[in-house]
């Protein structure tokens, strides 16, 4: 059985944190859109160039773009087992496509939206920082790393992010009320299965605990086993 799992939320709500914990757990990989869009960036390819500035204003990238790189990626061998969709879908044309895509195949998957109050939101997003080369997301107040600036995993300096600076960040969370909340009310009117979590102050730990218990559960209709560890 396919295991499906979308994470949902503002940015910042800690779906990228949650899904780097979740992907060991579910084995299975974590597909952020977020991040395909910035590696076509780096990598400064055609499509890296035509979102940059969209992505710089913290507007949404166009649905056909999203989806097109949405869909190859889960016709990718590691993802036949299972996906961790991590900043998708963000519309209602995104949430219907991956909605007829899921359903053609049979496939039920588990909506975890993660509900964080709006002011620790903003002050997450603030202190946030990336390593470059890896993606390890970090946060100076919640999350530093070992050694102040440096990624823990390769010793990058570590960068704030274009879009985490204040006005984008404005505009990221305007994008995410008016267009990806209304979601949640999508989810709930298609019957999509929907686990709703508050997410201010938990520990990504904490967090990571009580999805395996409701991913675990029978009626989500998938089976999730411990990493082997050691
Ligand atoms: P994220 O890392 O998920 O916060 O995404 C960073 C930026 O990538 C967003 O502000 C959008 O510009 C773009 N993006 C990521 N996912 C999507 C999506 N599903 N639909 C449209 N734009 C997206």
């Amino acid at each position: 059985m396919t295991q499906a799992v979308v994470l949902f939320g503002s940015p910042g709500s800690g779906k990228g944190t949650l899904a780097n914990l979740l992907k060991d757990y579910l084995k299975a990989p974590h597909i952020s859109t977020g991040d395909m869009l910035r590696e076509h960036i780096r990598e400064g390819n055609a499509l890296g160039v035509r979102v940059a500035a969209t992505m710089q204003t913290g507007a949404l990238v166009r649905d056909e773009v999203v989806d097109r790189l949405v869909e190859r990626r889960l016709a990718e061998p590691d993802a036949q087992a299972g996906f961790i969709l991590d900043g998708y879908p963000r519309t209602r044309e995104q949430a219907e496509r991956l909605c007829n895509w899921l359903d053609s195949r049979g496939i039920r998957e588990l909506v975890i939206h993660l509900i964080v109050d709006y002011n620790i939101i903003v002050t997450r997003l603030a202190g946030r920082r990336q390593c470059p080369r890896c993606g390890t997301l970090y946060n100076m107040v919640s999350n530093p790393p070992r050694v102040e600036g440096v990624c823990d995993l390769d010793g990058q300096a570590l960068a704030i992010r274009d879009d985490d600076r204040e006005s984008v960040i404005r505009a990221r969370l305007a994008a995410y009320e008016s267009q990806s909340r209304p979601l949640i009310e999508f989810f709930r009117e298609k019957g999509r299965r929907l686990f709703e979590i508050d997410a201010s102050d938990r520990t990504p730990e904490a967090l990571l605990s009580q999805v395996c218990r409701e991913i675990g559960s029978p009626e989500a209709g998938l089976r999730a086993e411990p990493a082997v560890s050691g």
